[in-house]
């Protein structure tokens, strides 16, 4: 099964698509997580990436376009993948069609979590994730148990993306909705777009995605 999770940023696309990833046994692909990850290397693209995503702008379309096509190539990927965070731009969703339809494969489903702008602020300045095991948290919709503690692992590390702060939540919403949201009639055009309540509950949202790709075989 290949799927994209489209919405903005803080709507749970990376949330959901942790859940469906062990549910499905498909790999979840966020592109932001692999550039967050050349940026920590300190790799030549790593640097040309971080003062973009810094600002809240998009990183180039072949940069991100020739990452994915190596992601999607490797084993974990065979049974399928949900896309997070890819594509960002009409070229990149031309591209991923070509790629696609090179390697003969279908794309099964686009989803848009729809969320209002006016709680995503909120949601994003509020998030915080383990350092050690990566679990993600929210000061006020999903605090530690205990204070400063992981309920996963039990570490006392926790990171918050650079990116997250309020001053540039503003430049992201505003790249999502001049570059990002025409992928919605794009879709709609293929009959491909599907929507969810973005701002139900995770669990709920996790429910109404899973009645639009159907019961996976061990249960969510
Ligand atoms: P995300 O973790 O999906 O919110 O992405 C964080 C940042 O990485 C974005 O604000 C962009 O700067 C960059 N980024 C992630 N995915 C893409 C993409 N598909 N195209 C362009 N830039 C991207």
């Amino acid at each position: 099964m290949r799927l994209i999770l489209l919405g903005p940023p803080g709507a749970g696309k990376g949330t959901q698509a942790k859940r469906l990833e062990e549910a499905y046994g498909i790999a979840q692909i966020s592109t932001g997580d692999m550039l967050r990850a050349e940026v920590k290397s300190g790799s030549e693209l790593g640097r040309e990436a971080k003062a973009i995503m810094e600002r809240g702008e998009l990183v180039p379309d072949a940069i991100v376009t020739a990452m994915l096509a190596k992601r999607v190539q490797q084993p974990d990927c065979a049974r399928g993948f949900i896309l997070d965070g890819f594509p960002r731009t009409v070229p990149q969703a031309e591209s991923l069609d070509l790629m696609l339809r090179e390697q003969k494969m279908e794309l099964d489903h686009v989803i848009e979590l729809k969320v209002d702008d006016a709680a995503l602020v909120e949601r994003i300045a509020g998030r915080f994730t383990c350092a050690k095991c990566g679990t993600g948290y929210h000061d006020r919709f999903k605090p530690t148990a205990a204070a400063g503690v992981c309920d996963v692992c039990g570490s006392t590390d926790f990171v918050r993306r650079a990116d997250d702060k309020a001053e540039t939540v503003g430049a992201r919403l505003e790249a999502y909705h001049r570059q990002t949201a025409p992928l919605l009639p794009f879709y709609a055009a293929q009959g491909k777009l599907r929507q969810v309540d973005g701002m139900a509950g995770m669990d709920e949202v996790t429910r109404q995605l899973q009645a639009i790709l159907g019961s996976p075989a061990g249960g969510i």
